[in-house]
């Protein structure tokens, strides 16, 4: 990537840290201590990089830009815990990324793999906005160093499930997860970063063919393709059928981690009692968990349902999971007064001019 005819460095692996340093000229070892100032410091000014060499700290100063976002605004949520934070990239495309900070202080940040999204999912706000880019690795990254410094707070746990498909930019998505697992980067645990595709089965095969330990949640929404169809688009090209095939791929490869299916529920579209039933059917034989995830509201013509229902919904699928296959959760999302609950990241001028 290069801006203002400079390279960026952040976002690069290791490996590449090392042609890097010696197509300068400079020592291989440096690679792995520009990697920990950039990563485990988040460290941006090359004079702050104290154990560089003088040559070094110039090589970067001469051919590397070092940040690839800018903070444009910081939305806080009432009670506090949830911030939604809009950053704008170099070549000035706009993305959002959502922390949360619990009582006892575990940190959760939501970032974005692409500014805007191109899967037309009918409830989601991100989706209005059309793709407009693929985020670097840099980019996914530099999410995570901004918010750490400007929280004061290391972060705990981090989800792909803001702007964005992650497994239509999987390589960028692959590589900055692996950055934030490694011990001299975030030093995040496999089982603390999860990635959240809408089912796009040929990369979850690539995915599971790869062995990533990272966890993997499948946006299901729907009990049948009559509705997934409406719904989620994506749908007639993976069914929910090629969907259940490929958790069985998954559960045979995996021994003990299991695949999440997130489930929106969206008032009088997938919130019925019959609609329970039907996705305790689909699920009967399918290990995995199940993540019920009340609707949260954006412009659209899609309703949260009342707690009543969602708790009804809970009630038949918790009574139709008969022999324990799946394991039920449900998230009450936080930071709905500031529109940062899931699917509610969407910004109306794309380009922020
Ligand atoms: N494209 C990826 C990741 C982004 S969305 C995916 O689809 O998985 C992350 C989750 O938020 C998905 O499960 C999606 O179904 C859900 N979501 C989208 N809009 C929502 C809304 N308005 N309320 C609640 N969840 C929503």
């Amino acid at each position: 990537m290069v801006h203002d005819n400079k390279m960026i460095l952040k976002g690069l692996n290791v490996e590449e840290l090392k042609s890097w340093c010696i197509d300068n000229n400079l020592s291989g070892f440096r690679a792995d201590q520009i990697y920990e100032w950039l990563y485990l410091h988040g460290v941006n000014n090359p004079d702050k990089m104290g154990n560089l060499s003088k040559k070094c700290r110039d090589a970067i100063h001469n051919t590397q830009s070092l940040s690839t976002l800018k903070l444009i605004s910081k939305t806080v949520s009432e009670n506090k815990q949830t911030v939604k934070y809009l950053f704008q990239t170099t070549d000035s495309y706009l993305l959002e990324a959502v922390s949360m900070i619990t009582e006892s202080n575990r940190h959760t940040v939501c970032v974005s793999s692409q500014s805007g999204c191109n899967l037309g999912c009918d409830f989601c706000a991100t989706a209005k906005m059309g793709l407009l880019k693929n985020l670097s690795a840099g980019e996914i990254i530099d999410q995570l160093i901004m918010i750490r410094r400007l929280s004061n707070t290391r972060i705990d746990n981090v989800v792909y499930m803001g702007m964005g498909e992650p497994f239509l930019n999987y390589s960028n998505v692959i590589k900055s997860a692996k950055i934030l697992n490694n011990q001299k980067g975030f030093n995040i645990s496999v089982n603390k970063i999860t990635i959240s595709t809408v089912g796009i089965v040929s990369k979850i095969k690539k995915f599971i063919q790869d062995e990533e330990r990272f966890g993997l949640a499948i946006s299901l929404n729907a009990s049948n393709d009559n509705v997934r169809d409406v719904i989620m688009p994506i749908n007639k090209k993976w069914s929910i059928q090629d969907l259940i095939e490929v958790n069985k791929s998954y559960v045979k490869k995996n021994k003990r981690k299991r695949i999440t299916f997130e489930y929106v529920l969206m008032d009088g579209i997938n919130s019925s009692s019959e609609d329970a039933i039907e996705l305790s059917k689909i699920l009967q034989s399918a290990k995995c968990k199940v993540n019920i995830i009340p609707y949260n509201e954006t412009d659209g013509k899609y309703k949260r349902p009342s707690d009543g229902i969602i708790n009804k919904f809970i009630k038949t699928l918790s009574l139709n999971n008969k022999n324990n296959n799946f394991q039920i959760m449900v998230r009450w999302s936080n930071g709905l007064d500031i529109d940062a609950g899931c699917g509610q990241l969407a910004i109306t001028n794309n380009k922020g001019e």
